[in-house]
């Protein structure tokens, strides 16, 4: 399920159904799903461990907020239904709204991807910002209270009803609390406790896919000049298992971020961050590092595997809880999708909400479980590229990755492609429309015809990058 097969959110739905929500996690996934929430509840409260911040923060209890977030346009157009005006309230803080094709340098197999004629926009801030702003939405919902510093301790669960009825918790001032709620959310992240506390209490827990990828980040916060509001994008590569990104943001930075995969391990020191920048086959990423001043430290960050909790496989579940984004499933982030899975996920329950609790959770993973297929797919898919990764290979993985990386190198001097492969990647068409018959046509089609259609399509240079 992607953008273009999912309703969008429609106020006024929602019965209300009174009461108290609790979630626990008060990052994108629960602040998405405490907004939906105030629909039917009179009360949502969510509580997170770490301090809810005044201003963009990385966060403790979210560690990767110190690296590069993109935000597809699934997720971007998402909140915008969730929190109307979203992207105005991120571009009024100094984030920027970009052409994801024009602006943005995407170099793969080999070349750069000519610009797709559409416009594609894209939000462009640091994750920090992302939050603050939902969160601060968030925050000024009646409804909601937000409660920081309180970690969750254990379900409150009423075995003959096989219900969860609250939750257990140890709050700002270190005292053990209970607050009692309708319904539960966990969205813990990926170190959610929900698959062990349903095996403790009698019942199934989910099966898990795990596909290995040994993944490492390095980023760096770089000065930017204020009219270079451009981007780079060099994916990783089966022979060269590094990939890097420039991504512009608030307060005239660019994050850059080195990825390393199997066994690759991304620098930890300003000398081989450069000599890595400098040996990407496009040369815009390492001028930059090199001539621009540094703004922050190297941040590292290790993602060992894509994990998948299948929810929607279970046969029993409790009444009154449900689980959400990264504690369902958490992708490889070279791919930029959990942010708006997180949304995709918090739309779901909106349209399952509209039928009130009874069975809400099987119904809510059944359709959560279909954004998640589309992400897994597309991640997990690319992933299997690399020799090294190891777990579950969807079924046709091998042909489709054959299909793709002849697209990309026909993108190169086709816009059209260009056009089908982001509007996929950004989760707002599925990946079976790369398949549809104009698309096929144009990959397939004989060496000649991609010729002509290549003098109409913009090549793109990495001269371009300049900023001068
Ligand atoms: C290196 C990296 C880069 C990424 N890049 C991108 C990207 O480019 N684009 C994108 O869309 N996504 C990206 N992601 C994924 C994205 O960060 C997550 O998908 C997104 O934050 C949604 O996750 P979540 O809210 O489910 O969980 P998390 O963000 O992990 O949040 C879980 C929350 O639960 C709280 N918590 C945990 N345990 C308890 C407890 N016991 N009691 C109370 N609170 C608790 C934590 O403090 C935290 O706030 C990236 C991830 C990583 C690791």
């Amino acid at each position: 399920m992607t953008l273009a097969d999912v309703k969008q959110y429609a106020d006024g739905t929602v019965p209300s159904v009174g009461g108290r929500a609790v979630v626990v996690g008060g990052s994108m996934a629960g602040l998405c799903a405490a907004r939906v929430l105030t629909d039917a509840f009179d009360e949502v409260v969510v509580l997170d461990r770490d301090e809810f911040p005044d201003g963009p923060r990385v966060r403790d209890g979210a560690p990767q907020t110190s690296q590069p977030h993109a935000m597809l346009e699934a997720g971007r157009v998402t909140l915008e239904e969730f929190f109307p005006g979203f992207g105005e309230e991120v571009r009024a803080a100094g984030g920027l709204k970009l052409d994801m094709s024009k602006d943005l340098a995407w170099y793969d197999q080999g070349g750069f991807l000519a610009d797709a004629e559409p416009e594609l926009p894209a939000l462009y801030a640091s994750r920090p910002l992302f939050e603050q702003l939902v969160r601060e939405r968030v925050r000024k919902l009646d409804e909601v209270q937000l409660r920081g510093r309180c970690s969750l301790i254990d379900y409150e669960h009423d075995a003959s009803e096989g219900r969860v009825t609250g939750v257990r918790f140890r709050d700002e001032d270190g005292t053990e609390e209970v607050l009692t709620a309708t319904l539960v959310v966990d969205a813990t992240g990926r170190t959610s406790r929900t698959p062990k506390w349903l095996e403790s209490h009698g019942y199934p827990a989910p099966t898990v896919d795990e596909v290995m990828v040994d993944v490492t980040y390095s980023t760096v916060r770089i000065r930017r000049p204020p009219e270079a509001r451009s981007g780079v994008l060099v994916g990783p590569e089966p022979d060269r298992p590094r990939g890097a990104a420039m991504l512009p943001i608030e307060r005239d930075r660019w994050e850059v971020v080195l990825q390393g995969m199997h066994g690759e391990r991304a620098p930890a020191d300003r000398e081989t961050f450069i000599e890595w920048a400098e040996a990407l086959p496009a040369d815009g990423i390492g001028r930059q590092v090199t001539e621009s001043e540094w703004l922050s430290d190297i941040h590292r960050y290790p993602f060992p595997a894509s994990v998948w909790r299948h929810y929607e496989e279970l046969d029993r579940f409790p009444d009154g809880l449900i689980v959400t984004g990264d504690a369902i499933a958490s992708f490889n982030p070279i791919y930029g999708q959990g942010m708006s899975v997180a949304a995709l996920d918090a739309l779901v329950l909106h349209h399952e909400l509209t039928g009130g609790l009874e069975g809400l959770a099987p119904r809510f993973f059944a359709r959560a479980s279909r954004p998640v297929e589309e992400a897994w797919r597309l991640a997990v898919g690319n992933d299997f590229n690399f020799a090294g990764t190891s777990g579950p290979k969807p079924f046709g993985t091998d042909l489709f990755n054959r299909y793709v990386a002849r697209l990309i190198r026909r993108a190169q001097s086709d816009g059209a492609l260009t056009e089908a492969f982001f509007r996929v990647f950004r989760l707002e068409r599925p990946a079976t429309s790369l398949l549809h018959p104009p698309v096929a046509w144009r990959v397939l089609r004989p060496r000649i015809g991609a010729a002509i259609a290549g003098a109409r399509g913009t090549a793109r240079s990495s001269a371009e990058l300049s900023t001068e």
